[in-house]
């Protein structure tokens, strides 16, 4: 007895090897990049940091080393140090910004 799809699909090639889809591996970082510490490709999601609270990693790719720790940019596997110090000024010279107005506008 051979098994058969009920359902007809689209035509094309009758079998093909599944392909390596990355969130499947969780434990894998899911854009591939390495730790630029340590050089291990094990890393995770970051959802939330003291630097950027919930959208600051999300808007750099920040993971974390599963290995060694650190953070760092899961797109490109380099650091976000830059990138976390211009959030933090920018972050700081929008919060003067609002706290001057808050002050000035009274
Ligand atoms: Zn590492």
């Amino acid at each position: 007895m051979t098994q058969q799809n009920p359902i007809p699909g689209p035509p094309g090639p009758p079998f093909q090897p599944p392909p390596i889809v990355p969130y499947l591996t969780p434990s894998l970082n899911p854009t591939g990049a390495v730790c630029p510490a340590c050089g291990s490709p094990h890393a995770k999601k970051v959802s939330f940091t003291w630097w950027g609270g919930v959208p600051g990693p999300r808007l750099f790719n920040h993971v974390k080393c599963l290995a060694c720790g650190a953070g760092y940019n899961g797109k490109n596997g380099k650091s976000n140090t830059t990138a976390i110090t211009l959030y933090l000024v920018i972050g700081g010279i929008v919060g003067l910004i609002i706290f001057a107005m808050f002050v000035f506008v009274r």
